[in-house]
């Protein structure tokens, strides 16, 4: 299964639709991930704002 990075929010996905922005413009060429487990006591989700999930570092 191909992954794929919003290029809005950058949240990975492996569908064909971003379920935040609920956009279809995703990206193949992203490097690096975070996962982001519990947002409410992450610094790096408080930071970027970000739900619970997988997100790309870099996206082009
Ligand atoms: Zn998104």
């Amino acid at each position: 299964m191909i992954e794929k990075a919003c290029l809005k929010c950058k949240r990975i996905v492996t569908g064909k639709q971003c379920p935040i922005c609920k956009t279809s413009k995703l990206s193949t060429k992203w490097k690096g991930f975070v996962i982001i487990l519990d947002a409410k006591n992450s610094e790096i989700a408080k930071e970027m704002s970000l739900t619970e999930g997988k997100y790309a570092l870099k996206v082009k």
